[in-house]
């Protein structure tokens, strides 16, 4: 067979086309490898998102040029955010690039690689499809499952156009997958690959056929959630990310009525100031924000909150992060994500200059850090004495005798016991750690007898 070797760069969006890619030039006879010496066909999955993204990809290539020199057939590829912004200037740029193509490619890497094999030709494709077709793979091969768990993609691009990010210019609008086909993806799942918990992916998830361009009729995302939850053996439904104005009513009711909807939720917040909110163009002020988290929290007490935040933004002022500073404190998010701002070629926000010096962006990414940790601390803490159910993923990494799993509220948990990948168990927590809980798992009899 022919080898493949992709590297990725990015999100989990970006893993989960990696995956696809392997998948797609399956019937071409490729299979994937992890070194790329032996690689014929070599994929950097960019991602424009992370800072200096061109810069790192063009490295990555260079370091790459002998292993395409050694071989006239070998292929060599670019494909994700950056092949979509740079398009033909990349293949000009490289001369020994073979390919590029776009976010909206994807499905025709294995004709376009067909196409290079047998015509020897350069190629650039970087279009977006006007078809309302979201290509996906209906067989997903038994590997690309982790124990009991698996992504599912709902969704892709965004329409929301945050002044600091590039996604809606290089993944394009908004496009929605019919539930009917994620229903019967996850069905499948859990029929013939034993999942027990999925991850539905999007850029902004919960906007689904919420806001732009639903078809008459099309379900919603709270109404996929309803659907999904029929599903028989599936025990957990989780997603990423979730846009704060998209919890509406109907989200929060899910989220009340269905309880293996997990009960942790990926909500953005970015900055705690209003000013820096609009200058960023999210959209929701402050007050909406916590208003939305607060019916969530109401609808499901428990929920874990997790969040990401910029600071240094243009424009914020020690004020604006002081107003961030307050909001993180009063929401207690369970962790965050947390980035000082940096430019990204092609947004908006490159054009506002009162830019914030580095100096103060590290100090306050430093401050806001030793604050959520030690939320993040006492949170666990607090967990110490409960009994939690969780899902059993697998030996622990670091110790093969002792099993690892999830709360519904997505908190690691490492406990002694005997279990299989994507059993329910109860464990009895007996101790917190910087970013996870130990415990131990009690039996069925123990916890009916008690
Ligand atoms: S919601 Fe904003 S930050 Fe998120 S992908 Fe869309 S434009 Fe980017």
């Amino acid at each position: 067979m022919a080898k493949l070797h992709v590297v990725t760069y990015g999100c989990q969006m970006n893993a989960h086309d990696s995956d696809r890619m392997v998948e797609l030039m399956a019937p071409l006879g490729f299979e994937a490898t992890k070194n790329k010496d032996e690689a014929d066909l070599i994929v950097l999955n960019t991602c424009s998102v992370r800072e200096k993204a061109d810069q790192k990809m063009l490295s990555e290539l260079g370091r790459l040029r002998e292993w395409r020199a050694e071989h006239p057939t070998r292929i060599l590829a670019v494909g994700g955010c950056v092949a979509q912004g740079m398009g033909q200037g990349l293949l000009d740029k490289v001369p020994f690039l073979d390919l590029v193509f776009g976010t909206d490619q994807l499905a025709a890497l294995p004709d376009m690689v067909r196409r290079i094999q047998q015509d020897n030709v350069r190629v650039a494709a970087v279009d977006w499809r006007d078809a309302d077709e979201f290509d996906f793979l209906p067989i997903r091969p038994r590997s690309k499952v982790e124990g009991c768990h698996a992504f599912v993609k709902i969704m892709k691009g965004c329409n929301q156009f945050c002044t600091y990010c590039i996604v809606p210019y290089v993944k394009g609008r908004e496009l929605c997958r019919p539930a009917d086909e994620i229903v019967d993806e996850v069905a499948m799942l859990v029929e013939r690959y034993g999942v027990r918990e999925v991850t539905l992916l999007g850029q902004t998830v919960t906007s689904y056929n919420v806001r732009h361009n639903a078809r008459p009729g099309a379900p919603r995302f709270s109404e996929l959630l309803y659907r999904l939850h029929e599903i028989q053996g599936l025990h957990r439904i989780r997603f990423m990310t979730g846009y704060p104005k998209d919890v509406e009513p109907d989200l929060v009711a899910a989220f009340r009525d269905l309880p293996r909807v997990a009960g942790h939720i990926h909500m953005p917040v970015q900055s705690g100031s209003d000013p820096i909110l609009k200058r960023m163009n999210r959209g929701y002020t402050r007050a909406l924000y916590t208003e939305r988290m607060a019916d969530l929290r109401a609808a499901r007490p428990g929920l874990a909150l997790t969040s990401d935040v910029i600071v240094g933004f243009p424009g914020e002022t020690e004020a604006d992060f002081e107003a961030t500073m307050d909001l993180v404190r009063t929401m207690r998010f369970d962790s965050i994500f947390s980035f000082s701002y940096s430019e990204r070629p092609g947004t908006r926000a490159t054009r506002f200059h009162d830019s914030v010096p580095h100096e103060d962006r590290r100090r306050r990414l430093r401050t806001l850090n030793e604050m959520q940790e030690e939320i993040t601390r006492e949170i666990l803490q607090s967990r110490v004495g409960n009994r939690e159910e969780v899902l059993v993923l697998g030996p622990s990494t670091r110790d093969p005798n002792i099993l690892c799993g999830r709360t519904s509220e997505h908190r690691m948990v490492n406990f002694r016991g005997v279990a299989n990948v994507g059993d329910l168990k109860h464990v009895d927590i007996t101790e917190a750690r910087p970013h996870s809980l130990r415990g131990q798992m009690i039996s069925d009899a123990q916890r009916l007898s008690a």
